[in-house]
Order: C-alpha cells, then sequence, then structure tokens
C-alpha cells in the first residue's frame, strides 16, 4: 500500500489486523484491511469507499454472535468499536417526531448520565456497549434493560440481532433506529415500520448507525437488584466465564421440539462436552460451544454441524444456526 493510497482512506484504519481478539470466542485469522470509523460520517464514508470499490464489506460490532474465519479475510472489515457514545437528551428535551436538531450530532452536547431529570430516553450510536448501557440505566434508575445484563456486544449488533431471553428484547425499547442503505442514504425508521422478529430484526443489508432507546423511569435501587438478578441467573446456567459466542442456535418451534429449547436437545443427544479440536459443547449449557484453548472457526464450525446432524438425526428437529458466519462476499 502506498502512502498516496493510504491518505486515501476515509478513517483510521489496520492493514493485518488479527481478528481473534474481536471475538469473544476468540477464533478467526486476519482481517486484510480493518476500517475503524469513529463517528456516525466517518462511517457513511467508511462504507460508501468499500462499496465504490466493489470489495466484500463485513460489519462487526463486538464479535459476541459472530465465529470469525480463519486465514486472511479478503475484503474490508468495518467496525463500529470506535462509535461508542451515549446521550441523554436534557434540556432541549427530547420529544418524538421532532427534527429540529439531529439527537446523533456529535455536536449535541452530552448530559452527566448519571443525572436525574428529563425523558427516560437515550440516544445511542452503534458501537456503544450493551453492558456499558445496562450499567447507565442502572445508574440512571431507568428501566427496560435489565434483561441485557451479562450479554456483551454493541448496540448495533444487538439491534440487528434483536438480543432477548426469556425476560423480552431489545426492541421492546426501541422507539426508532438510523440506518444506513444500501444506496448511501441515511433513514430513521420509528418502530412501527420495522418488523423484529426472534433474534432477527429483519433490516436486510441496512446498517444500524444508532437508536433511540426509551425507556421506564424507575429506581436506581429495583433496576440494580434486578440486573443483579438477571446476572446472578445467567453465572447459574451459561458459561460466561469462557470464550463463547453465546447460543449457538435459535430455539426450535416448541411444536416441533416437544417443547425442549436448543440446549435442551443437544444435551439429550448426548452432545454436552463432545470436542472437536479446541472447541468443546459446554459441559455447563448444551446450546453453548466454548474455546477451551486454541480452537479454530473450522474446529467451532465441524462441532457446530456435528451437533445439528445429530439432533435432526435423533429427534427429527432442524436447528438454525443463530451465531453468524461471514460470507466472503461480504453484504
Ligand atoms: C456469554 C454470552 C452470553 C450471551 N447472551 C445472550 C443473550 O442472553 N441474548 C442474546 O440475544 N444474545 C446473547 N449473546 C450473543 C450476543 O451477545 C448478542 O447477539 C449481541 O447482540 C451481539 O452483538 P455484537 O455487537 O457482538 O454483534 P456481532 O457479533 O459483531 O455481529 C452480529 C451480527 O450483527 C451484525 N451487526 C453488527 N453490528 C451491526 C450494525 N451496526 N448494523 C447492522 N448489523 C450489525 C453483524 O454483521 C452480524 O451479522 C451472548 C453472547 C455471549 C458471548
Amino acid at each position: 500500500m502506498t502512502s498516496t493510497e493510504a491518505s486515501a482512506f476515509p478513517c483510521a484504519y489496520r492493514q493485518r489486523a488479527p481478528l481473534a481478539e474481536r471475538s469473544t470466542l476468540r477464533v478467526g485469522g486476519t482481517a486484510e484491511l480493518m476500517l475503524e470509523p469513529a463517528s456516525p460520517q466517518e462511517l457513511v464514508d467508511a462504507v460508501a469507499w468499500v462499496r465504490e470499490r466493489g470489495l466484500p464489506l463485513h460489519l462487526l460490532g463486538g464479535g459476541a454472535n459472530t465465529i470469525l474465519p480463519d486465514g486472511v479475510v479478503s475484503g474490508v472489515v468495518v467496525t463500529t468499536d470506535r462509535l461508542r457514545r451515549t446521550y441523554r437528551l436534557v434540556p432541549p428535551e427530547y420529544k418524538s417526531g421532532d427534527d429540529s436538531g439531529d439527537p446523533y450530532s456529535e455536536a449535541t452536547p452530552r448530559i452527566a448520565l448519571p443525572e436525574d431529570g428529563g425523558e427516560p430516553v437515550l440516544v445511542v450510536w452503534a458501537g456503544s456497549s450493551m453492558p456499558g448501557l445496562v450499567n447507565a440505566s442502572k445508574a440512571l434508575g431507568w428501566s427496560g434493560l435489565e434483561g441485557l445484563a451479562g450479554v456483551p456486544g454493541t448496540i448495533g449488533g444487538g439491534i440487528a440481532m434483536n438480543a432477548g431471553g426469556s425476560w423480552g428484547e431489545l426492541w421492546e425499547v426501541v422507539e426508532s433506529v438510523r440506518v444506513l442503505n444500501v444506496d448511501g442514504s441515511i433513514e430513521d425508521l420509528p418502530r412501527e415500520r420495522c418488523s423484529p422478529t426472534y433474534r432477527n430484526a429483519n433490516l436486510g443489508e441496512r446498517i444500524v448507525m444508532g437508536a433511540v432507546l426509551r425507556l421506564e423511569k424507575s429506581h436506581k435501587k429495583i433496576v440494580g437488584e434486578a440486573v443483579r438478578d438477571y446476572l446472578k441467573h445467567k453465572r447459574d446456567v451459561q458459561p460466561v466465564t469462557e470464550a463463547s459466542a453465546g447460543c449457538v442456535f435459535k430455539n426450535p418451534d416448541p411444536n416441533l421440539s416437544g417443547g425442549r429449547g436448543a440446549g435442551q436437545l443437544v444435551d439429550e443427544a448426548g452432545l454436552k462436552g463432545a470436542a472437536i479440536g479446541g472447541a468443546q459443547v459446554s459441559p455447563k449449557h448444551g446450546n453453548f460451544v466454548v474455546n477451551t484453548g486454541g480452537a479454530t472457526a473450522t474446529d467451532v464450525l465441524a462441532l457446530i454441524e456435528r451437533c445439528r446432524a445429530t439432533v435432526a438425526e435423533r429427534f427429527g428437529v432442524e436447528l438454525e444456526r443463530e451465531v453468524k458466519v461471514w460470507d466472503p462476499r461480504g453484504r
């Protein structure tokens, strides 16, 4: 890469960027090129830069639900890691549909989060961390995000995946999302115009630039206790201290699985603890594959395929993968 070419990059970049450190599963090879936009405009410019060159584009949030590929990933990885801002809009108070000021603007003053007063609304850029948001809502005594306690990743990934659990789904607190369309246009989509389903926001190839989250006023103590309870439950049933990418499979239709979740089916198929290379089906939870050390993406994918095939053969239930795998052609 010549210096002329390098100076033409739209934002901070890294060549031959190691990927495993960006994945909670700790697998992955090297990105030929990684762009690291630090503002919404840089994100727009980065995506346009990739698309103008016809290169494969791989979008990475916190890497908490993606199996990053082994080897050299050609094309460009665009990470939202540096788009971490969270705003509280007081004053002027945020009003739904008010377009007099752009709530996502870098110029918007950031109000110290733990202050009280104003509408319980948070405006977040795509790379805001979900654990950070849970902490912010706890400090404010605002309810709605407690169930996300212990769920790693970014709000952009959480919205795209419609992160959730038995408590509910992230989209329940989404008032609107700002998306970057494939044609390069930017759009604010109110919740009513979106159709999120189980672990899928159905946003297609749109990129989430940010979101407006509407929470409910509660009390710090109540929110804090709820967060603590969710965390405790998660620690009891999931291998949260080990390297994983969260649930491997979506839970199947209970009518087809006799009410059994994906983890239970894997467990009943006798696969808990099964291993390929450094990848192992967690002895704690059948729907988690953990990296016991030195696993490759190839190991993980082979183990997932073994689980899928065994469950299909034993119970006639076709499990659908929840974790994402990049298409080499990009998005
Ligand atoms: C220990 C552990 C526990 C977990 N518990 C839960 C749980 O309880 N509930 C749950 O739902 N998940 C859970 N997960 C999975 C994970 O935390 C969530 O899916 C999270 O939303 C992933 O966010 P991310 O930023 O890491 O996404 P990534 O893994 O980076 O990306 C996931 C997908 O979203 C896309 N994406 C990322 N950012 C954007 C964006 N800005 N715009 C559009 N698309 C984007 C990516 O291209 C990819 O297709 C858990 C994971 C771990 C490791």
